[in-house]
């Protein structure tokens, strides 16, 4: 059994729980692939031909729950002092989403309806676990390759959960976007979005309804962000219709990371808002004020302790040169691009 605690000088919290499972042996059975549904627990859901029964062959997507989670769902949720510190059960969701049946390492080979099946799977398991009063935020995310953490790093998959706080990475998000809103009315990813459409050196790519940009102060080399154009601060709603063009987004700007970084390891994150339900009344103009995106941070190299120690990053890769590489130009001349489009 996990609890939370936190760090009363940072508001951080830390799970304190079982070790991490050991890496994986190669040759050993894949959990994930199609056939070997007993080796996981139980399904969650599964998208697949209606006639399929549950834990057997024919799925596409298929969630099931980690077998080795840093948090349980069945624990009652607890929250109490300890002396001056604030401690918590380890209540929580932890899932994961087997983006294929194939033994298939990377979420850039697989087929754009797959992946957008996938992306659409992200926001079923968020709607349902906002349901759940407990957990304060849905953390969806992946890890490719080792470098980024990946225990798995065979079969392409991500991780859904359900926290019972909400990280400190989000939190200073939205806490920059609610100050950000009072002072000036305006969300400040639409202020970003309105800015680099029209300036245009660091975009990667724009469609209809989304942009993959290079942030003006990326921490990692070649780190991009996927926003919706239209302002929306809860990825669950977006319209079904739209993920075959952000599965589009995404898979283009993977591609071309595998272009520049060979067999890349990054981290993928999304950021949407916290569950509103789980602390009524708090998040008062959060519709308003933050705009979900999807961060890619490619991992280069290992966290040094310099950004480690002061949480100042140091980063060799300029996100305008990012920006030209990413949309497929040299790492010297101009790809002829970078000018807005649409
Ligand atoms: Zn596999
Ligand atoms: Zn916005």
């Amino acid at each position: 059994m996990s609890v939370l605690r936190r760090d009363p000088t940072t508001n951080r919290w830390v799970i304190f729980g079982d070790p991490p499972p050991a890496a994986r042996t190669p040759g050993d059975a894949c959990p994930f692939c199609t056939g070997h549904e007993s080796m996981t627990p139980p399904e969650i859901v599964a998208w697949g031909p209606p006639q399929r029964r549950p834990d057997a062959p024919g799925w596409q997507v298929r969630v099931v729950p980690n077998a080795r989670p840093l948090l349980r769902i069945e624990s009652a949720l607890e929250r109490h002092a300890d002396l001056i510190y604030d401690t918590t059960s380890g209540t929580g969701a932890h899932e994961i989403v087997i983006e294929t049946p194939e033994h298939q390492r990377s979420l850039a080979a697989l087929p754009k309806a797959q992946v957008a099946l996938v992306l659409k799977a992200w926001a079923e398991r968020i709607r349902d676990l906002k349901k759940d009063p407990r957990f304060r935020s849905i953390f969806v995310f992946k890890n490719q390759g080792a470098l980024a953490g990946a225990w798995m790093p065979d079969h392409s998959h991500s991780q859904v959960m359900g926290l019972p706080v909400t990280p400190k990475a989000l939190q200073e998000i939205l806490a920059v976007a609610r100050a950000h809103y009072r002072d000036k009315e305006r969300c400040v990813f639409c202020d970003i979005l309105r800015e680099e459409l029209e300036y245009g050196q660091r975009l990667v790519q724009v469609t209809e309804h989304f942009v993959a940009l290079a942030p003006y102060a990326s921490r990692y080399p070649y780190e991009y962000w996927i926003l919706p154009r239209e302002h929306s601060a809860d990825y669950e709603t977006t319209e079904p219709a739209l993920f075959d063009d952000l599965a589009g987004v995404l898979l283009a700007s993977l591609g071309r990371l595998e272009d520049i970084l060979p067999e890349p390891a990054y981290n993928l994150f999304l950021y949407s808002s916290p569950n509103r339900d789980a602390r009524k009344g708090y998040w008062t103009t959060l519709a308003q004020d933050f705009h979900w995106h999807i961060a890619i941070m490619p991992r280069l190299v290992q966290t040094a302790g310099f950004e480690v120690g002061s949480g100042l990053y140091a980063n060799p890769v300029l996100p305008e040169d990012a920006a030209r590489m990413l949309r497929g130009g040299t790492p010297s001349g101009d790809d002829g691009a970078g000018a807005p489009s649409g």
